[in-house]
């Protein structure tokens, strides 16, 4: 299939802001895949790689800059020009390679799969981190071919998917209904999200999706593919919980951690954070813990890492530990500064799925293969109750320890992955705060000149797929905070116009703030007061919803 067929697609869906209309031209393209299909509505997510992969083809905007001089034959200041003049990458892809003089050499179509398969290749080279320079070349020659082989419409997408910047406004469920749509006539789309809930791949979806309902519905749980995590609904009384998760419920600690799911398959151990990233290599002490402590070759435990003090074995807070999630070099060392026990608190696979059973059950045999063992391996401090005063008792002691509060949970309720239901929820005494995405900034003046000062805050927008501003944020952030911060959005910059600068949103920040406005000013309708800077939360891939936002303003008022 041609690469331009998706193209086609493309430039309707850019045209509508009705998801219906999107699901309609989505549901037309898939039927026309054929074979292809699995990765044409990879392609329709953004991104070619399915969510659970931890591949990322690590493109920068300025380094896409080269790709399309490379590809064009145009010197990188041209390029630069003239994403300055348009505003977007892919604008400027499309425009060089309208102007590029000389023929083609070799003027082939560009395929799907061939697309695919050099973006795999990039992917690969990049996961292997081979950083060297020769590698850096190979790598934008393999992409600045595929742009250079492209029509200008194609090489727009391309340029826009190659930084991960696509922007169709298609989300998880209108990819959902246009399968349903294309291959069951709109129905069996509950069959479809559970499928994608625990295959975590639209591509295996998919290709069931062709051959038939029976195939969906055999899509599992597997070991080594992580799936999202189930999340918490807030709440503000132990009354409200227990209308929430029923009685009696299992009340746990809330830690401030790092949620980690731990896959033990044929006796190896996978670490993956929340966001999905693989960060085994970094925390050879759970890989440790769990084949010390784990009584099961085959399984996988939803954890709390929680890092504490060498000297006296406080808890210390998640942003100390995070410090542990992206570094590469000094392992050992960091392990010893900062040490972790890892605190189980459900169990999702034991030699077979078993997310649909009842939590009870869950925990049941959780505690069957957790052997504790003190700052190594521990359940999360629990209790199942319906007096709301022991709910109390616990809350008040898991603040005195240090923790951030309680979960409860509902002890009937299967485990589903990606949702913020509410078979647990979570009751913390101080003001919600809120986690935002950074998606543009401004370059600040004087002093701090070549910083990137005030931040524009972002909440996601679920259907859509994109995120809708709520405010800008300049305090609370030291100066090395700023350092960072800029060091952070600078390859992420999409467009730059005068101070101002647009970023991909994928910098979370937790953000404190005196109350919730609406506001005409932002594209989401509410704005925040006051923000200031809490912390990073580089455990999370999502901001917030603009549903929580909402829920919130209501709250308030
Ligand atoms: P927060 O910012 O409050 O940690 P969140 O948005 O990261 O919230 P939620 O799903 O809303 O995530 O809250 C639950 C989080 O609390 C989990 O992701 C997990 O990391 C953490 N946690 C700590 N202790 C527990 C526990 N006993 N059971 C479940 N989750 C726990």
């Amino acid at each position: 299939m041609e690469f331009s067929k998706i193209t086609e697609a493309f430039e309707k869906l850019d045209q509508t802001q009705k998801t219906l209309e999107k699901t309609d031209i989505l549901a037309e393209l898939f039927e026309e895949s054929g074979e292809q299909l699995p990765q044409v509505v990879l392609m329709c997510t953004g991104t070619p790689f399915p969510a659970w992969k931890d591949l990322d083809l690590g493109v920068s905007s300025k380094t896409l800059v080269k790709i399309i001089s490379k590809a064009t034959g145009r010197s990188e200041k041209e390029v630069e020009k003239e994403w300055k003049e348009q505003g977007d990458l892919g604008l400027a892809a499309q425009t060089m390679v309208e102007k590029k003089t000389q023929q083609r050499l070799m003027s082939q179509e560009i395929t799907v799969q061939k697309t695919f398969e050099r973006m795999q290749k990039v992917a690969e080279m990049e996961s292997e981190g081979l950083n060297s320079s020769v590698n850096q070349d190979k790598k934008q020659k393999e992409l600045a071919d595929l742009i250079s082989s492209s029509e200008p419409r194609e090489a727009k997408y391309l340029a826009r998917i190659i930084i991960n910047n696509l922007r169709l406004g298609v989300g998880e469920g209108t990819i959902r209904d246009a399968l349903s749509e294309a291959f069951f006539d709109g129905k069996h789309f509950e069959d479809i999200q559970k499928a994608y809930d625990f295959s975590n791949d639209f591509a295996e979806v998919a290709k069931a999706c062709r051959e038939g309902l029976e195939q969906v519905n055999s899509l599992e749980l597997e070991l080594y593919r992580p799936v999202k995590s189930m999340l918490a609904k807030n709440v503000d009384t132990i009354e409200e919980g227990f209308e929430e998760v029923g009685e009696p419920a299992s009340i746990n600690y809330k830690y401030d951690g790092m949620r980690a799911q731990i896959h033990v398959k044929e006796g190896e151990v996978k670490v993956f954070t929340r966001r999905l990233d693989d960060v085994t290599e970094q925390f050879p002490d759970v890989v440790e813990a769990v084949e010390e402590n784990i009584e099961s070759d085959n399984c996988i435990l939803d954890t709390e890492i929680v890092g504490y003090d060498p000297e006296d074995g406080g808890m210390i807070p998640f942003q100390r530990l995070s410090k542990r999630i992206k570094r590469k070099y000094d392992i050992q060392k960091l392990k010893e500064e900062i040490p972790v026990e890892v605190r189980p608190f459900d169990l999702i696979y034991l030699d077979e799925p078993i997310l649909q059973r009842p939590y009870s059950e869950r925990w049941e045999k959780l505690k069957s293969v957790v052997n504790e063992q003190e700052e190594e391996m521990k359940l999360v401090d629990n209790d199942i109750t319906l007096e709301a005063e022991r709910v109390q008792e616990m809350q008040q002691a898991s603040l005195s320890d240090g923790h951030e509060g309680i979960m409860m949970k509902n002890l009937e309720a299967e485990y589903k992955p990606g949702n913020r239901v509410g078979y647990m929820v979570k009751l913390k005494p101080v003001m919600e705060t809120l986690d935002l995405a950074i998606v543009g900034a401004k370059w600040s003046e004087g002093r701090r000149s070549n910083w990137l000062g005030r931040l524009f805050l972002g909440c996601y927008d679920k259907e859509n797929n994109e995120y809708l501003e709520v405010g800008k944020m300049a305090t609370g952030l030291t100066d090395e905070q700023f350092q960072e911060i800029t060091e952070k959005l600078k390859p992420l910059i999409t467009n730059e116009e005068g101070r101002k600068v647009d970023v991909r949103p994928e910098v979370i920040v937790e953000a404190e703030y005196e109350e919730i406005q609406e506001s005409p000013t932002y594209s989401s309708g509410y704005a925040l007061r006051f923000p200031r800077m809490k912390q990073f939360r580089e455990d999370k891939e999502k901001a917030d919803s603009l549903e929580k936002i909402k829920g919130l303003y209501q709250d308030q008022n």
